[in-house]
């Protein structure tokens, strides 16, 4: 399988090449030629299989260049029960008669990135060896993105990690997850502005090609292949956990910011997954409920982004919608070329007349949640399920209800546990002990490394310099 990318001006590529990179050379996302389709003697056997078993399934289909048994040592390296909690890795929790958790949260660092990411800190070290390489990642985060990806990466061999945080704007629990690892490969760099600002820094410093090609720059944002690949695997797996034949069909709500995790969820969808309808739940940064329901694409500066309750939905740019809306263009390269070119200087787009095509072909609906919504919901679903759900899945859930059709079975992304997000969760319930992984227990207290610095992408290069020369 070759890769392309969504601006058509990149020769093309095989997975390994892909896996290492992050925006395409002419600033477009890669993405395979053309989606793999299932037909159903295939579905039903994948119905039987384990977690890694289907993982194989489904990545030796895209990673065509990996030989077979070094795939499956990369997957059953990275989905396991010491890692995952469970055998079953991402298991099905039943919430409503109709409404159901696909728990994506039981990683290391209790968000649904871990799925992706874990698999990516290995795919990344067995690519670098056989290629003989080194590769300096860097990335932003406003959360979870960055502590999974530190935790993926911390300790391997032959890369650096620089990690850009918005300074002051995560919780405790994310702020110690991060910046409590000792790790020599690791280094947190907190921005003075918001989560966009430090996305911009990355970008910035990704189109300086002779920049990125001094230090090998890489990067684990959602906007990487290789975790778009690693979470396709999960809808399959929560589709056969929701369902008895592949006749039936299921819808899949789930919060969303850079349309990372729900990108994942279309491509299994155009891989013929009997998916209803894919609903996109959004905070109070609405950008992609309001594209959904008007066919507008408004993002918004980082001044108008609001900080949430839920925060690692606070993204007012979705750095991975550009693959959808290649697809919805017909592949027409030049036409994704000119709308996205017009947003990288603040501009938006009016696709209304596909708004149709949105919705019936590709089955996408959205939804949008406020601080009062998730609070409400976290502790309506306490009160009547014993269960507490964080408040990025509580804005899940509550969508999900308000746009359920009759008789619609709906699967919600579960994606972060409460004990990450404690004082909304008290805000919610009163006040009560949060349940914590025990690997979490204390982390707090640990001394923490960060260097906090300007809003500036010159002031993030002479960091990196001055570090990648030391090492
Ligand atoms: C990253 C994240 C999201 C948003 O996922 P996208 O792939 O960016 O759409 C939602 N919830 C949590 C807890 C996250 O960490």
């Amino acid at each position: 399988m070759q890769y392309i990318s969504t601006r058509g001006n990149t020769a093309p590529m095989a997975f390994s090449d892909v896996l290492l990179m992050g925006l395409a050379p002419d600033g477009g996302l890669m993405l395979p030629q053309s989606y793999p389709t299932i037909d159903e003697s295939t579905l039903d056997a994948w119905r039987k299989l384990d977690y890694t078993e289907l993982a194989y399934e489904i990545m030796s289909l895209y990673a065509t260049d990996i030989p077979a048994e070094d795939l499956r040592n990369i997957i059953n390296k990275t989905y396991t029960k010491q890692a995952f909690g469970s055998d079953e890795i991402i298991p099905v929790t039943k919430l409503y008669d109709n409404i159901s958790l696909l728990e994506l949260s039981n990683g290391p660092t209790l968000a649904f990135k871990d799925v992706a990411m874990q698999f990516l800190g290995n795919a990344f070290e067995y690519v670098l060896k056989q290629k003989g390489e080194r590769l300096t990642i860097i990335g932003a985060t406003s959360g979870d993105t960055g502590s999974a990806a530190e935790y993926a990466l911390r300790g391997k061999d032959n890369i650096e990690v620089f990690m850009m945080s918005p300074n002051g704007k995560m919780s405790a629990f994310q702020r110690a997850q991060m910046y409590s690892l000792d790790d020599a490969n690791i280094h947190n760099i907190a921005v003075d502005g918001m989560f966009d600002d430090c996305q911009d820094i990355v970008k910035s410093l990704q189109e300086d090609a002779e920049f990125k090609a001094k230090y090998s720059l890489g990067t684990v944002n959602s906007i990487n292949w290789g975790r778009i690949l690693a979470q396709i695997v999960y809808y399959f797996k929560g589709y056969f956990a929701a369902t008895t034949d592949n006749s039936q069909k299921i819808s899949f709500c789930v919060p969303s910011g850079n349309f990372g995790n729900i990108c994942a969820g279309h491509i299994a969808r155009e891989m013929g997954l009997p998916i209803d309808r894919l609903i996109v739940a959004t905070n109070e940064n609405d950008v992609l409920n309001e594209f959904f329901n008007t066919g507008k694409y408004t993002p918004r500066k980082s001044n108008e982004t609001y900080v949430t309750s839920s925060p690692s939905m606070d993204i007012s740019k979705a750095s991975n919608f550009e693959r959808f809306v290649f697809l919805l263009l017909d592949k027409n390269s030049e036409q994704v070329a000119q709308l996205f070119g017009d947003v990288r200087v603040g501009k938006g787009f009016d696709l209304s007349d596909k708004l149709a095509t949105v919705t019936s072909q590709f089955g996408f609906a959205a939804g949008k949640s406020t601080h009062q919504d998730r609070i409400n919901t976290i502790k309506q679903v306490y009160e009547q399920t014993g269960r507490l759900i964080d408040p990025h899945t509580a804005d899940g859930v509550k969508v999900a209800m308000d746009l359920q059709h009759e008789g619609e079975q709906i699967l919600v992304a579960e994606t972060a546990l409460p004990a990450k997000f404690e004082d909304t969760i008290i805000e919610a319930v009163g006040d009560i002990t949060l349940p914590r992984p025990e690997h979490t227990i204390g982390l707090e207290d640990k001394p923490q490394r960060v260097v906090v610095v300007d809003n500036d992408a010159k002031a993030v290069a002479a960091l990196i310099e001055q570090y990648v020369t030391a090492r």
